[in-house]
């Protein structure tokens, strides 16, 4: 039997976690929620899922769009095991309530503060900490990006400090509303940004701080990492260590991979939607100076927390362990192909 499992928010997130959790065998989408009936909430349900209004007073809305709505959240979320919330920044602790009331388990995103859940949440980093538990974030795209690749380095070697700088891309590519067309803006101007603190409320050891810029770009973000290494340690050996992880993914320059536009280049001919589950780390970035490793890396901020949803849904519901969870994701979403 599979579990079901509800998205409310069909989004940027959402929409591709539920595609995820399509090709899963061992769980289904109950149902999606929109706001508003637009081209996303007629796309849903040609897709086959079934949809429900997120806000109550609204099914009548898309009743009179012509568009078919099973009823409201509340009554999407009576009938399923768990729901992963992928509503806009802020807006999941407000939704928080409802999933108290109706007993039911949940996963929130980046945009939503640490307190909201029980657990921060990255797979390969602490699968154990969300088994069985009620709430779970998925920490942001850049903090997921920056966590997979410490815990990489950090399983296999000891490290010190830890300081990255995040060039962030601005806005997602849909959104015509916001942006930044001529500037580079630090974000925030002052220390900390907070991807530091947020790696922390998944790897509470490492001693990190960092840095953040927005650019004028939509494709991806990239991270400037600098690690202090306690031992001597070789640039291959560090190279071998991140091809051994299936969620990273080395790239050359001299394959062509000069920037984030050749990665996605690459992309849209490898999957739907050039959607990147994988950190993109540039093999040729990997230097070590005097005992500090400097790597670089890209993160496809859209999709590269789908393959952490899903993983969260089966420790939180107690249906494999890390490693069969992991490897089960991986296959299903053909990452590390
Ligand atoms: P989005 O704006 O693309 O999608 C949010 C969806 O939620 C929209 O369909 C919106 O209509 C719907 N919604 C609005 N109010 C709602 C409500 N009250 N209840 C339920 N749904 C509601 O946003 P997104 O980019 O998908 O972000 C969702 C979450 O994922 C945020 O916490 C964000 O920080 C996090 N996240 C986003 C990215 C990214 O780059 N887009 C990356 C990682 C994490």
């Amino acid at each position: 039997m599979k579990v079901k499992v509800a998205i409310n928010g069909y989004g940027t997130i959402g929409k591709r976690v539920a595609d995820a959790i399509s090709l899963q065998p061992d769980m289904e989408v109950a149902g999606v929620t929109k706001t508003k009936p637009d081209f996303d909430a007629k796309m849903a349900v040609k897709k086959g899922y079934k949809l429900y209004a997120a806000i109550p007073e609204r099914v009548k809305v898309f009743e009179e769009a012509g568009i078919e709505v099973h009823g409201t959240v509340e009554e999407l979320l009576e009938n399923v095991d768990l729901v992963v919330d992928c509503s806009p920044n802020k807006v999941g602790a407000q939704n928080k309530p409802l999933y108290e009331k109706l007993g039911i388990k949940a996963i929130f995103q980046g945009g939503e503060k640490k307190d909201v859940a029980d657990v921060s949440f990255n797979a390969i980093a602490n699968f154990e900490k969300a088994v069985g538990k009620r709430f779970v974030r998925v920490v942001s795209c850049n903090t997921t990006g920056l966590t997979r690749l410490i815990y990489t380095i950090k399983k296999s070697f000891s490290i010190g400090k830890v300081r990255a700088t995040m060039i962030r891309r601005v806005v997602d590519p849909k959104e015509d509303k916001k942006g930044l067309v001529n500037g580079i803006e630090p974000n925030p101007i002052k220390l900390p940004s907070h991807h530091g603190p947020d790696v922390q409320s998944v790897l509470p050891d490492v001693n990190i701080v960092t840095t953040a810029f927005k650019v004028p770009t939509t494709l991806m973000h990239v991270h400037s990492v600098a690690i202090e290494l306690q031992d001597s340690v070789s640039e291959d050996a560090v190279r071998e260590v991140l091809a051994a992880e299936p969620r990273i993914m080395l790239i050359n320059s001299g394959d062509g991979f000069t920037s984030t536009a050749k990665v996605i280049e690459f992309a849209r001919e490898l999957r739907m939607r050039y959607d990147l589950y994988e950190n993109a780390v540039w093999a040729d970035s990997i230097g070590i100076v005097d005992g500090e490793l400097y790597v670089t890396q890209a993160i496809n901020q859209e999709s590269i927390v789908v393959p952490e949803n899903i993983d969260a849904i089966r420790a939180m519901l107690e249906l494999k362990n890390k490693e069969e969870s992991i490897k089960e994701t991986n296959r299903t979403l053909k990452i590390g192909v």
